[in-house]
């Protein structure tokens, strides 16, 4: 094992969404050196991020709220009833959704500060466009979505995921690829960075702030039938290989408290003839793969 005596200002796990905001967030709040660290290789990464659709729940006000998202043209709106998203509307999809079974504080901030989220990452670079395709029908000549999701990333996921990649390069950030997160330094007080498996070696990364952004468990079917039940085992994973829950693990090993709704997920119904892993629409280059073993 190498130790490095560079100190990162922060060290992000993960390169999906919430990887690439935080990073672009720590930058925007004065830190100088701020690097991600992607478990997978160049051409699998980024996370579920790359599988989304990339439609994005946000309360809006009307036409001129979306303007504030999306260029819209002249036919755009004379022909589409944009119509609103309230606040109350999102507070009761969490609450029907999760069943009551969320975090306050959390849907809070997630609901209150969806729009300027929205339009901080629209200033970092990432285009979002109506869900014509999807999420809208015609009536009376006139647009009109449904569901709550009005607008989605450019491209779907990966567009989100390629322009993340576009825009943090350009705030100075990296990423650093077959890098894998394996345990946090930890002296008892404080995190002081990050342990990482790279080629096979191990090495030290000292950070003064690690964000850990490197997904669920998802794919690792011991942890799924652990808390989500028996037969989870046999579930097919729509989204990646790799999120198979290291930043829980590497959490509770020190201490972290386990909080939330373990034994709830996203699921749907799958064809049974789909790839272990990844989108049917994209499943083709992932089908050969098998569990990572690094
Ligand atoms: C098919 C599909 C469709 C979806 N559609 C939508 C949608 O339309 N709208 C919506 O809002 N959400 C959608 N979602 C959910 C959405 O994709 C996720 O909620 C979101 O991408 C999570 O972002 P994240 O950054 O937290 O995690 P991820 O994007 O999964 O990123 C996790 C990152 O951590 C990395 N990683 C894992 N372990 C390690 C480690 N030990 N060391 C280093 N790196 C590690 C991974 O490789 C990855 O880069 C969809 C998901 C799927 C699978």
């Amino acid at each position: 094992m190498s130790d490095s005596d560079e100190v990162w200002d922060v060290i992000v796990i993960g390169a999906g969404n919430a990887a690439g905001c935080a990073a672009m967030a720590a930058k925007d709040a004065g830190a100088k050196d701020v690097v991600m660290l992607e478990r997978a290789p160049e051409d699998e990464a980024g996370g579920n991020t790359r599988f989304t659709a990339g439609a994005m729940r946000v309360v809006y006000d009307g036409v001129e709220d979306i303007k504030k998202l999306v260029e819209l043209s002249e036919t755009e709106i004379e022909t589409t009833d944009f119509g609103t998203y309230t606040q109350d509307q999102f507070f009761d999809d969490i609450f029907r959704v999760t069943q009551y079974r969320c975090d306050p504080e959390m849907a809070e901030t997630l609901v209150t500060k969806s729009l300027e989220t929205l339009v901080w990452m629209r200033s970092k670079g990432i285009q979002f466009v109506p869900i014509y395709g999807r999420q809208a029908f015609k009536i009376d000549g006139k647009f009109k979505f449904w569901g709550g999701l009005t607008v989605e990333t450019r491209g779907g996921g990966p567009g989100l995921y390629d322009a993340l990649q576009d825009s943090t390069q350009k705030n100075g950030i990296q990423t650093l690829f077959n890098t894998r997160a394996i345990e946090l330094l930890y002296d008892g007080v404080k995190v002081g960075g990050v342990r990482v498996k790279s080629g096979g070696e191990l090495r030290d990364m000292k950070a003064k702030c690690v964000v850990i952004a490197a997904g669920g468990f998802q794919a690792n079917p011991e942890m799924r039938t652990r808390y989500l039940g028996p037969g989870w085992e046999l579930a097919k994973v729509r989204g990646t290989r790799f999120n198979t829950g290291d930043a829980v693990n590497m959490e509770l090993k020190i201490g972290a408290a386990s909080y939330g709704n373990w034994s709830g997920g996203h699921a749907v119904g799958w064809d049974r003839n789909a790839p272990e892993f990844g989108d049917l629409a994209v499943g083709d280059q992932f089908q050969k793969h098998s569990y990572p073993s690094s």
